[in-house]
C-alpha cells in the first residue's frame, strides 16, 4: 500500500492506493494488479479480508471476437444455459466517477505506473471511445468502459460514486435486450457475470451500458456518449408503429408495480379470482420476451410459483420453482436454496393450497336452504 500525492476537490481529499487482488506475482507494494484512486477516508473500510470469488469457469465459456462496426464483442464459446456463470472479473482501477475538477486528467494517468505490467497491457488494450486529443488515456477508457461499482460509505464524508475499470466484462457490448447480468461484490472486490437465458455457442453475449428502460430516443441519446448509435435488434425497428409498441412495453415494464394486482393482498383474498397473479405475470413474461429484458424476469416467475402453492397446484408449483432454482442458482443462491426447499416439500410452504381450503369451506357454508318462493298473492 502507498501514497505519493493527493488531489483536493471541495472538502474531499483523493488520494492514489494500491491494493493487492493480484496472483500474477507482479505486485509489491506500489505495483499492483489494481491501482485506485480514493476518497482518503475510504482506505481505511477497505482493510478487509478478501472473500473468495467463485471459481472462474474453466475452460472460459466466452471469446473476444470481432463484432464488426461495434468492433470487438463477447461472445459465447458454448452453448451456455440460462443463469450460468460467464465470468469473474477484478478491477484494474477504480477512479471516482462525478468528479468534475481540472486535476481529474493527471490523476487519472498518475494510476497507470502504479499497474502492474500484465494488468496495464489489458487496460490499455481496452476501447477508448474518446479522443486522446480531449480526454488523456485512462480517462478516456474509464469514460468508455467503467461500471459502477459501490464501496463502502464513510460516516463523516458525502457518498461518492466510483467506476471500476475491468479487463473482460467491459468487452461485452450494449444491447437494449439482455442476456447476461453483471453483479458487483465488494467482499470479494469482483464482479460476476451471469447469464440471463440460454446463450447458443456463438451468439455475442451483452451487456447494459444505461437504462434499458428507458423509451428508444433517450436510450440513444443517453449511448452517444459513448460514441455510437445503438443498433441493437430492440432499437433498429422498422417504422414508428414498432418503437411505439417497444417504448409502450418498457414503460408498462416499469410501472407494473403500480399498475397491477400484486401478490400479498392477492394471496389473501378469496373474492378475487384464482388466476389473477399468474394471468398478470404471464402477460409481463411476454413483454419481457418481447422487448428481451430478461434481467427483469425472476420476480415475476417467483410470483407464479408462489400462486401455484396458494392453490396447492402441486405439477405448476414444481415447474416454475424450478426455473427460479435455475435462474438463480449461481447469483443468488439464498433465493434458489428457498425454492429447492419447497419443491422438496411443497407443503413446507406456508400457505401451501390455502385458497383451495378456503374455496372448500365456502362450499361447505353454501348447504341448500329452503327458500319460500312462493307469490305473497
Ligand atoms: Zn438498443
Amino acid at each position: 500500500m502507498g501514497e505519493t500525492t493527493s488531489w483536493t476537490n471541495g472538502t474531499q481529499k483523493f488520494v492514489l492506493h494500491n491494493t493487492s487482488i493480484s496472483d500474477n506475482g507482479e505486485a509489491s507494494s506500489t505495483v499492483t494488479a489494481c491501482a485506485m484512486l480514493l476518497d482518503a477516508p475510504v482506505i481505511p473500510l477497505l482493510s478487509w479480508t478478501l472473500q473468495a470469488h467463485p471459481p472462474r469457469p474453466d475452460p472460459p465459456v466466452f471469446v473476444v471476437a470481432d463484432a464488426g462496426s461495434k468492433g470487438a464483442g463477447m461472445f459465447a464459446a458454448r452453448d451456455i444455459p440460462a443463469g450460468a456463470l460467464i465470468l469473474v472479473d477484478q478491477p484494474i482501477a477504480v477512479v471516482p466517477s462525478n468528479v468534475i475538477s481540472p486535476w481529474k486528467r493527471e490523476a487519472f494517468d498518475a494510476l497507470l505506473p502504479r499497474i502492474s505490467r500484465f494488468s496495464r497491457d489489458s487496460l490499455l488494450a481496452l476501447a477508448n471511445c474518446k479522443p486522446l486529443s480531449e480526454h488523456p488515456v485512462v480517462e478516456g477508457i474509464a469514460l468508455t468502459n467503467a461500471i459502477q461499482i459501490d464501496l463502502p460509505v464513510p460516516l463523516t464524508t458525502a457518498p461518492q460514486e466510483y467506476g471500476g475499470i475491468f479487463p473482460n466484462v467491459s468487452r461485452a457490448n450494449h444491447s437494449c435486450g439482455l442476456d447476461a447480468a453483471v453483479k458487483w461484490d465488494l467482499a470479494s472486490f469482483s464482479v460476476t457475470m451471469y447469464s440471463l437465458r440460454a446463450v447458443r455457442a456463438g451468439e455475442e453475449i451483452h451487456n447494459q451500458y444505461i437504462d434499458v428502460l428507458a423509451p428508444r430516443a433517450v436510450r440513444r441519446s443517453e449511448l452517444v456518449r459513448y460514441g455510437f448509435e445503438c443498433m441493437c435488434p430492440h432499437c433498429d425497428l422498422p417504422d414508428a408503429a414498432a418503437v411505439a409498441r417497444s417504448d409502450a412495453a418498457r414503460e408498462e415494464l416499469r410501472n407494473w408495480r403500480h399498475l397491477h394486482p400484486r401478490f400479498l393482498p392477492w394471496s389473501t383474498d378469496i373474492c378475487r379470482p384464482d388466476d389473477t397473479i399468474i394471468v398478470s405475470n404471464l402477460r409481463a413474461l411476454e413483454l419481457i420476451e418481447q422487448e428481451g429484458l430478461y434481467g427483469l424476469q425472476v420476480p415475476f416467475i417467483e410470483e407464479i410459483a408462489m400462486s401455484y402453492a396458494v392453490l396447492g397446484d402441486e405439477l405448476q408449483f414444481r415447474d416454475w420453482a424450478q426455473k427460479v432454482v435455475d435462474l438463480c442458482a449461481g447469483q443468488d443462491p439464498e433465493r434458489a436454496r428457498k425454492f429447492a426447499g419447497w419443491i422438496a416439500d411443497p407443503r413446507s410452504y406456508k400457505q401451501w393450497g390455502w385458497r383451495a381450503k378456503q374455496r372448500q369451506l365456502l362450499d361447505k357454508q353454501k348447504e341448500p336452504v329452503d327458500l319460500d318462493i312462493s307469490i305473497p298473492w
